[in-house]
C-alpha cells in the first residue's frame, strides 16, 4: 500500500505523513525498512515510548490536539507540530524549543469543518496573534503553513470547499504575513478517506494512518 500511495503522490510533489498511532513499533520498523521516514502521531506519551525504540532519523510529526504541558516531552526532538491552535500553546512550544536550543516548525490549525467539536483558529483570530507583539518575540519557532480538518461527511463538494477554504487562509497569510520567508509552503490537510480530494485542493501534506496500516 505504501508503495501505490507514494506512487500516486509523485506527480504532485505531495509530502506523506505515515500515520501510526495505535499501531506496535514493528509496524513502524517494517515500513521504516521499506523507505518511510516521517511518521505522525496524536498522543505525546505514544510519540516518546515510540520515538525511544525506532531509528532515529525518523522525522517524528505531532498530528493531534497538543496540551500546553506536554510539550515539554517532545520539544527535544519532534521535527513537526501540526495541531498549533492557540497563542499560549506557540509561546510553550518557544519556551520548550529554547530550553532544547530548538527552532520547531508549526503549522496553525485552522478551524474548517462544520462541527464544533474540531480546534483552531478562524482568520481574524489569527490575524490578531500574528500582529501580536508577543507573537513577533518568539524566536525559537518557526511558522511553516497551516492545517486543518474537513467535516466527516460523505458529501464530497462540501469536504473539496473546506480544503478550498483553507487553501485561501494559506495563500492570504502568504501575502500579508509570509511573503518573504520561503519555509512557510505547507498546507496540511487530507487523510485516508479525503486526501485525493485534498491534493485537488492544493494539499502539499496529506495525513494517512487508515488506508496504509489498516483501521484502527
Ligand atoms: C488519525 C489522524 C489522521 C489519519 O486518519 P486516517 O483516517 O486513519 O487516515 C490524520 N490527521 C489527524 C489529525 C489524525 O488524528
Amino acid at each position: 500500500m505504501l508503495k501505490q500511495i507514494l506512487k500516486e503522490l509523485a506527480p504532485t510533489q505531495t509530502t506523506l505523513v505515515a500515520v501510526s498511532k495505535t499501531k506496535p513499533v514493528s509496524r513502524i520498523q517494517q515500513m521504516y525498512e521499506e523507505g518511510q521516514r516521517i511518521f505522525g502521531e496524536n498522543r505525546v506519551q505514544e510519540l516518546v515510548e515510540k520515538e525511544a525504540v525506532l531509528p532515529k532519523d525518523i522525522e517524528w510529526h505531532q498530528i493531534g490536539h497538543l496540551q500546553t504541558n506536554k510539550v515539554k516531552y517532545i520539544a527535544p526532538f519532534v521535527s513537526l507540530i501540526h495541531a498549533v491552535d492557540s497563542l499560549k500553546l506557540l509561546k510553550e512550544i518557544n519556551k520548550q524549543a529554547a530550553k532544547n536550543e530548538r527552532i520547531i516548525d508549526c503549522l496553525l490549525q485552522f478551524h474548517i469543518a462544520e462541527e464544533s467539536s474540531k480546534f483552531g483558529f478562524d482568520e481574524a483570530e489569527m490575524k490578531e496573534v500574528l500582529n501580536s507583539s508577543d507573537f513577533k518575540n518568539l524566536a525559537n519557532i518557526r511558522i511553516v503553513g497551516v492545517m486543518g480538518m474537513a467535516t466527516f461527511t460523505s458529501d464530497e463538494e462540501q469536504v473539496a470547499l473546506e480544503f478550498r477554504y483553507l487553501k485561501d487562509i494559506f495563500d492570504r497569510l502568504k501575502n500579508s504575513f509570509f511573503s518573504s520567508q520561503d519555509s512557510f509552503k505547507e498546507v496540511s490537510m487530507g487523510m485516508s478517506g479525503d486526501y485525493q480530494l485534498a491534493i485537488a485542493e492544493g494539499s502539499t501534506m496529506v495525513r494517512i494512518g487508515s488506508l496504509l496500516f489498516g483501521s484502527r
